[in-house]
């Protein structure tokens, strides 16, 4: 568990909230339009509990083990809360992922699209799915090829019926956000998708100003993370 003490939920959420709204302010935008999804990867649940306290409810995991041992009591407690899945997802956990979350955002392969659609009909339930988009064609990160993203999105959507809302990325570390976030942009709008997730702590105002309707803010709000 981790410790809670030294954190303040009230005030890191009152300050992110606060650049979210100054950030759609900025850039002409509603900031009713952008979800704060809080990820709580790695931290502990009474720590997530603190933050639901403060009035959070949307909340990122990147791991479905991990959020399965920890996000159930609390999923209980507060049935408005809204678990977004933004790790990789192997299909063999697309079952496990399906009962628990009420959003994945990293759909990036026909298998696994074809996995999700089979558990979808057979749980009568079908949480909104982002298609992965990685658009720094890095050799080591999950998501669809930007050349093959709209048929893919097509492929989703015609052929397995899954209701993807949007799409997501994470920029590589060493390169400027700004050029993957409008390039993921431009993906969703010539898609006719709503969702557009992207930016994280260190550059979620960028991406307000450039689309987003998500950001996965992790640090900002919990504090570092225990070295793995
Ligand atoms: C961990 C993670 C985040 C949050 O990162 P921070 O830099 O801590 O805000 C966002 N998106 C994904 C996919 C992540 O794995």
């Amino acid at each position: 568990m981790t410790d809670v003490a030294g954190f303040d939920a009230v005030a890191n959420l009152a300050t992110v909230r606060a650049r979210i709204v100054a950030a759609a302010a900025a850039a002409n935008r509603d900031p009713a339009a952008v979800t704060l999804v809080a990820v709580s990867k790695t931290h502990g649940a009474d720590k997530v509990a603190a933050l639901i306290a403060a009035g959070q409810r949307v909340f990122g995991e990147n791991r479905v083990q991990e959020a399965q041992a920890k996000l159930p009591p609390l999923k209980e407690r507060f049935p408005d809360l809204q678990l977004h899945l933004i790790g990789p997802l192997q299909s063999n956990k697309a079952r496990d992922a399906v009962a628990l979350f009420d959003v994945i955002e990293s759909l990036d392969r026909p298998k696994l699209a074809a996995e999700l659609a089979r558990e979808m009909a057979r749980q009568n339930r079908r949480p909104a799915c982002f298609v992965q988009v990685n658009t720094g064609e890095e050799a080591q990160k999950a998501g669809v090829a930007p050349r093959d993203a709209d048929a893919f999105i097509r492929t989703c959507i015609e052929q397995h019926g899954l209701p993807v809302v949007g799409v997501m990325c994470i920029p590589p570390l060493d390169e400027e956000p700004a050029l993957h976030f409008a390039l993921l942009k431009k993906i969703a709008d010539r898609n006719g998708l709503a969702g557009v997730s992207m930016g994280m702590s260190a550059d979620y105002e960028v991406a307000i100003r450039f689309g987003a309707t998500h950001v996965r803010v992790g640090t900002a709000l919990f504090g570092t993370r225990p070295a793995t």
